[in-house]
């Protein structure tokens, strides 16, 4: 009998004891089904052997090893439990939380032709110890031993009691459905690859020099305009990992980006077997999927940031694309960067790992000019011009519904044209807010320090935080006035003024309104594509990636409130996403132009943007941020607190800061404050900030810090802890 130490998906930070005959080594990664409180639970063997706490004959028996399924990968379950140690997060939640669903479940089964069977524990059990009034439990046992596995449904018709029996007999760990074989890898597929463009002679140069660290670890830091031909880069390398036999593993930030890249992946190995994993696929199919990527089947799995767990036996290179975009840290549970996790994989795994982007975050680049990873620059664009870039000074203009004078001509000019433009302000609904000139009022939300958002078409007022709803009202409810006034620009506002200045365009607006529906995204790019679309209006949904090839304008409104934001990457986020949305101009044969509208046209991080220069504004960027301290050049841990009652909030962070404080680590423990929106949906929010310049130090004073933030005053919040956070 042996100690065999489990994973659940349990909120301790712990692993849970049982025993196991004939348990070895060979059964860490093993999925078990194990007794818990009064049911049962599936969970993960991660250690085997080593000394029980109590007398072993004490512990519990694991109920039953689902011997027949593969295990859980070694490096895996290596990244996972760094995942834990540096995100701070428990372990069991998560091993168990990177399973496909279908996996984490005790009734594993939803498929008509499972089978139950008996467990180990009911093989070895003596059934004489059975309650006599446990009739029909016998009943359904004695079925088992003499038929061998069958239906829950079959089971269930053995008598009027049956159902629960069956239920109790799953409980108490006495029947099991059956695991079924995993499917056998169906070995190395041969290679076609279609013929891509010949390589510019960056791209070869990038190529090479990549491919020549494939079976070893390298990071690389791919740095290039949009359209410079990174994605082509990408296809090439993939091309010498299929040539070998080898998977590749490509994590996109969103899940609105892998249809396109999908899409060219495919045409460029068409007999490549490719899964794509995100959020948006039905339980069952993401099991398939994780499987055949799990057995070797697939070669290609292209995914969102919860992939870079996924099984890749003969994983030869890893990709992240757009590696600086914020969607690729999960902002919830566990709080992990999928894009250090992926390289922390690829070392693990002894495989390059690319990090491709035309804005890379800060901390890349740093990384990048530290020789900590490789750059690898691709300058100019692969097969057009950059667009030309210019800034609209708003000041003292008479601005139609945030339109300037300037781009209402170029649009008109693009429309002529035959060509595409967009307008882009990251604001969706009419108005941001419903102003009253005589007294100042503005519509507050009742849940949230945040006002309501004016739609028009239904006529409401939106929380853009918590959702809350209501009518819009027509008198101020503070002072009766009845001229309210919409203040301020958003996605359906300019709709509407471009459909009265340009009647007969065909118009789209793309933000989370109009594509909520499944697959209403796609459907709408594909008109873009299509050329069934004049103006698009939309939000950063529409910046990133995507390659429409008739559109040759772009204007961008409402920016600038990022230049006097106290958040310190306001200034990060807002490059990345206007060179993205510049980027979408003239990526064919067309000359691209761009229209900035702002009140502070000689900005540096302005002037940066037209010249496209990326090492500028990053060089300006570092120097300011060596100089305060912050990120690249220091580490940092967010404490996060929510609670109904500010106060318990401000006494629970006023604890662990003077806490903190004692425990004579060599980190800065801030004040706790509040958050920027400081109540949500009715929960005031306040965070804690304690940052260091030695990343071990952190780690090893939050060790240190957590196990007394469980006291008194923890009791009445919710509490995180959010390691490299990326929002305050
Ligand atoms: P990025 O990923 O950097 O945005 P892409 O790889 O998508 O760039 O390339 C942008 C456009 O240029 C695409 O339409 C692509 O097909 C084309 N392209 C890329 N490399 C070349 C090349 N070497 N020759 C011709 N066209 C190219
Ligand atoms: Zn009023
Ligand atoms: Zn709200």
């Amino acid at each position: 009998m042996q100690l065999v130490r489990v994973a659940l998906d349990v909120p301790l930070p712990t692993l849970f004891d049982y025993r196991l005959d004939r348990a070895t080594r060979e059964l860490i990664g093993a999925r078990v089904l194990v007794p818990f409180g009064r049911g049962q639970r599936a969970g993960l063997i991660l250690e085997v052997g080593g000394e029980p706490e109590v007398a072993l004959e004490r512990i519990k028996p694991v109920a039953h090893v689902f011997e027949r399924e593969p295990r859980a990968a070694p490096d895996v379950l290596r990244l996972m439990r760094f995942a834990s140690r540096y995100y701070h997060y428990p372990i069991g939640q998560v091993v168990m939380g990177a399973l496909p669903q279908v996996l984490r479940r005790i009734h594993a089964s939803r498929d008509a032709q499972a089978r139950m069977a008996l467990t180990a524990v009911a093989l070895a059990a003596d059934w004489s110890t059975l309650p006599p009034r446990a009739v029909v439990r016998r009943r359904l046992l004695e079925h088992l031993r003499a038929h061998g596995p069958c239906t829950p449904a079959l089971l269930r018709s053995l008598g009027s009691t049956a159902p629960r029996a069956v239920r109790d007999l799953m409980a108490e760990g006495w029947i099991a459905f059956e695991e079924r074989p995993s499917h056998a890898p169906d070995g190395i597929l041969p290679h076609t690859v279609a013929s891509g463009p010949s390589l510019t002679t960056d791209q070869a140069k990038a190529a090479d020099a990549i491919a020549a660290t494939l079976g070893r670890f390298t990071a690389w830091l791919l740095l290039g305009v949009t359209g410079s031909g990174k994605t082509e880069v990408y296809l090439q390398l993939i091309a010498r990992v299929l040539a070998n036999g080898g998977q590749v593993l490509v994590l996109v930030p969103e899940i609105n980006l892998t249809p396109q890249l999908q899409s060219r992946l495919i045409t460029r190995f068409p007999d490549a077997v490719l899964a794509s994993l995100h959020s948006g696929i039905p339980e069952t199919e993401r099991l398939r999927r994780w499987r055949a990527a799990e057995s070797g089947q697939a070669n290609l799995l292209i995914g969102t940031r919860l992939a870079v767990f996924t099984p890749l036996p003969r994983l030869g290179l890893i990709v992240v694309d757009e590696e600086h975009d914020a969607s690729l840290k999960q902002q919830e549970g566990l709080r992990y960067s999928a894009r250090d996790l992926a390289v922390l994989r690829a070392k693990h795994r002894q495989v390059p790992v690319v990090l491709g982007s035309a804005t890379p975050s800060l901390e890349s680049y740093a990384k990048a000019l530290a020789g900590r990873y490789q750059l690898s620059q691709l300058s100019g664009r692969a097969s057009s011009q950059l667009p030309s870039i210019r800034c609209v000074d708003t000041r003292g203009l008479r601005l139609r519904d945030g339109l300037s004078p300037a781009l209402i001509d170029a649009l008109a000019r693009t429309l002529a044209a035959g060509e595409q433009s967009l307008v882009f302000i990251n604001r969706r609904g009419y108005a941001p807010t419903l102003l009253c000139f005589a007294c100042g009022w503005s519509a507050p939300c009742p849940r949230c320090s945040a006002r309501l958002v004016l739609h028009l078409g239904a006529a409401r007022l939106r929380c853009h935080y918590c959702g809350h709803e209501e009518p819009v009202t027509s008198a101020c409810p503070n002072c009766g006035n009845l001229d309210l006034t919409a203040a301020g620009h958003g996605t359906q506002r300019v709709e509407h003024a471009l459909a009265q200045l340009f009647p007969a365009a065909r118009l789209l607006r793309i933000d989370r309104d109009t594509t909520r529906r499944r697959l209403a995204f796609e459907q709408m790019r594909q008109r873009v594509q299509d050329d069934d679309v004049d103006i698009l209006v939309g939000t950063q949904m529409l910046a990133k990636g995507h390659d429409f090839p008739r559109l040759t304008l772009v204007g961008v409104i409402d920016t600038d409130s990022a230049l006097y934001s106290t958040d310190f990457r306001a200034a990060e986020k807002l490059f990345a996403q206007l060179t993205q949305v510049a980027g979408r101009a003239g990526r064919r044969d067309a000359a691209g132009e761009v229209l900035i509208q702002t009140q502070f046209p000689g900005h540096p991080l302005y002037h940066a943007v037209q010249h496209q220069d990326f090492a500028a504004f990053a060089q300006m960027v570092l120097a300011e941020r060596r100089e305060a301290g912050f990120p690249p050049y220091a580490h940092q841990v967010l404490l996060r607190a929510e609670a109904p009652q500010r106060e318990a909030v401000d006494r629970f962070l006023g604890h662990a800061a003077r806490v903190g404080a004692r425990l004579g680590f060599r980190v800065d423990v801030y004040d706790p404050v509040s958050a920027p929106v400081a109540r949500i949906a009715g929960r005031e929010r306040g965070h804690l900030l304690v940052q260091s310049t030695s990343r071990d130090e952190l780690q090893r004073f939050v060790d240190a810090w957590t196990p007394h933030l469980s006291g008194r005053e923890a009791r009445r919040v919710r509490w995180a802890m959010d390691v490299d956070p990326l929002d305050l």
